[in-house]
């Protein structure tokens, strides 16, 4: 197995322009490496299996400042369980399923930090919602209790050039811009740089800093 050494990683961290935060994408590998890259000073983890996260964070239990984000796709009945165990919930992609967050979130005294997954370019692989109905869900979605709305995600479907990449992060960051929200969680290993220019608040990254998946 592979992993940075802690100055290649420093690297990579000095790298990023204030504002663009690091979150490291552990799905797939051992709870060993993800103690080693908290030895290097990264925090922020994230998984996409609630069954694959709920043993390692207990393998982890002693690393206090862990924070866990959920990146994957969330079915209906696994709600409950990723607002006990993640601080984040990155891949929110429509508007029924933030309604069932808040009303658990709300019986589990939980406010997590949330962003919404948005499609800007038709996908048949990826979910998400686009861009007219969340202007059209806008007002219902922020009267809903324990969210704390912070962003949007998205992630550009596989055929895209670098360019048209970066033209899409942009136009994900002029969207969040214009609903006043802070955060955009885009760019992952191949494509991070591109997430840079256009205003990336968290790139997330799993293969540059893990190598290949394990498990
Ligand atoms: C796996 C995954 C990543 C990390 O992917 P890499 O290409 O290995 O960096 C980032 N975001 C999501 C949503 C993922 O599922």
């Amino acid at each position: 197995m592979i992993l940075l050494c802690s100055n290649e990683f420093k690297v990579i961290k000095d790298s990023l322009p204030l504002g663009a935060n690091l979150l490291a994408v552990s799905k797939g590998h051992d709870h060993e490496l993800i103690r080693k890259l908290y030895g290097y000073g990264q925090l922020d983890f994230g998984e996409s299996r609630l069954q694959e996260a709920i043993p390692k964070k207990s393998d982890l239990n002693d690393l206090k400042q862990i924070r866990w984000h959920f990146v994957g796709k969330l079915q209906k009945n696994k709600v409950r369980g990723v607002i006990k165990e993640f601080d984040f919930i990155h891949s929110v992609d429509s508007l029924p399923l933030l309604e069932r967050i808040s009303r658990i979130s709300k019986e589990e005294q939980k406010s997590p930090n949330i962003f919404l997954q948005v499609k800007f370019k038709d996908d048949p692989n990826k979910g998400g919602f686009l861009k007219q109905d969340l202007l059209k869900s806008w007002s219902k979605i922020i009267s809903l209790n324990n969210i704390n709305l912070i962003g949007l995600m998205t992630i550009p479907p596989i055929a895209l050039n670098s360019y048209q990449r970066k033209d899409l992060f942009c136009e994900c960051r002029d969207f969040a811009n214009h609903l006043g929200l802070k955060d955009c969680s885009m760019g992952m290993s191949n494509d991070w740089q591109e997430a840079i220019k256009a205003g990336t608040t968290w790139i997330r990254l799993g293969s540059i800093l893990f190598g290949k998946r394990q498990i």
